[in-house]
């Protein structure tokens, strides 16, 4: 079927955060391809779940050499969909990418050498059918690599046009400041930087949030939902279908422990007094703090899309919330 998308899809202003002190607006929803995408799921639900998020007004889709499985297949799937579906589309989109992880055998395969990185990027574009990426992130710090060689490679990137901008991903909060002003003498500047932040992750808030805050460089957070401990899905029980019940490599059945069900029942009562559900409210208290532009989600489903997209419509959490919720975090389970 030809799809034709939603005319009302950038109606929505409250959808988009500038990235830091840069000129680009990005999706406070975006929508990464880490798992559910790959080649062993079903290709009409990823094309349904990426094309209702652009129906939304999402207009970042997050992937990396790596994901699948099997590695690079995640790239794939999203280069069918904007053949099939998204070419006329390309400029309303703001795809990313990265290098850093294991991606294939021998020294090159990973880290954050030159070689690694650009030929990773060049796989990258082959694989999703694009001449560019709009962000390419080095994926992880490498201690074993000058840092002027890694952040070469990002500037030599977007120098060469195979990238728009550059990105930081998992660099600690003086790893960071170091990259940022090497980016910058090279005439590359860091758009953005993406850590893992949720209220059962506050890692970022010990340093990382305020050193982006004051070089002005906006955060994407990744696994704002927990990877769906943040949600209703496991109230019942593990489904069959979630990503504990199926998919173990990152999140395992024994992570869902009743410490954490308490907590996040309790947290579940307080969405509801919103009149929202859990996984709004979770990714509303990641956007409570404007250095975080995005919170990059993953979704099995259009449905789960749907649901916290529409998170954006009621971001502001009030002094008493937040202690309630704070409560919720500190307390005793
Ligand atoms: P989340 O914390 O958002 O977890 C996503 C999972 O939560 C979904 O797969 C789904 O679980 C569940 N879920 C989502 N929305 C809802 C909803 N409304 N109601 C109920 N359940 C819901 O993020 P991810 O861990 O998936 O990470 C998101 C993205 O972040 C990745 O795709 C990737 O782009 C990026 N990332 C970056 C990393 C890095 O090192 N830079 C590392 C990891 C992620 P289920 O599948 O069970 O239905």
């Amino acid at each position: 079927m030809t799809y034709e998308p939603a005319p009302g899809r950038y109606e929505n202003d409250a959808l988009y955060r500038r990235c830091g002190r840069s000129g680009v607006r990005l999706p406070v929803i975006a929508l990464g391809l880490w798992h559910n995408f790959g080649g062993h799921d079903s290709f009409d639900n990823a094309r349904a779940t990426l094309l209702r998020a652009f129906d939304l007004g999402v207009t970042h889709f997050d992937l990396a050499n790596n994901y699948g499985p099997p590695e690079g297949s995640a790239e794939e799937t999203l280069g069918r969909v904007l053949r099939q579906d998204l070419a006329r589309h390309r400029d309303e989109l703001i795809i990313s990418t990265k290098a850093g992880y294991l991606m294939w055998p021998g020294p090159y395969g990973e880290w954050g050498s030159r070689k690694s990185l650009l030929a990773s990027l060049d796989q990258s574009l082959r694989r999703m059918g694009l001449e560019y990426v709009d962000i390419f992130y080095s994926h992880r710090f490498d201690p074993d690599t000058p840092l002027e060689e890694t952040m070469g490679a990002l500037a030599q990137a977007v120098r060469s046009g195979r990238a728009l901008y550059a990105g930081l991903s998992n660099y600690g909060p003086e790893q960071t400041i170091e990259a940022v002003r090497l980016l910058r003498e090279m005439g590359a500047p860091c758009l953005v930087h993406q850590p893992r932040y949720s209220m059962l992750d506050r890692k970022p808030e010990q340093g990382l949030l305020k050193v982006l805050q004051e070089l002005g460089i906006g955060a994407a957070v990744f696994s704002p939902l927990a990877k769906g401990l943040l949600t209703n899905r496991y109230f019942g029980g593990i489904p069959a279908d979630s990503r504990a019940g199926h998919d173990p490599r990152f999140l395992k059945p024994a992570d869902v422990t009743d410490a954490v069900l308490a907590r996040t029942r309790r947290l579940d009562e307080i969405a509801r007094g919103r009149g929202q559900t859990l996984a709004q409210l979770a990714l509303a208290w990641v956007l409570r703090n404007p250095v975080v532009t995005s919170a990059l989600i993953g979704a099995s489903r259009p449905s789960q899309v749907e649901d916290c997209v529409a998170a954006a419509a009621r971001l502001e959490i009030s002094a008493e919330e937040l202690g309630r919720i704070e409560a919720v975090l500190g307390g005793e389970p």
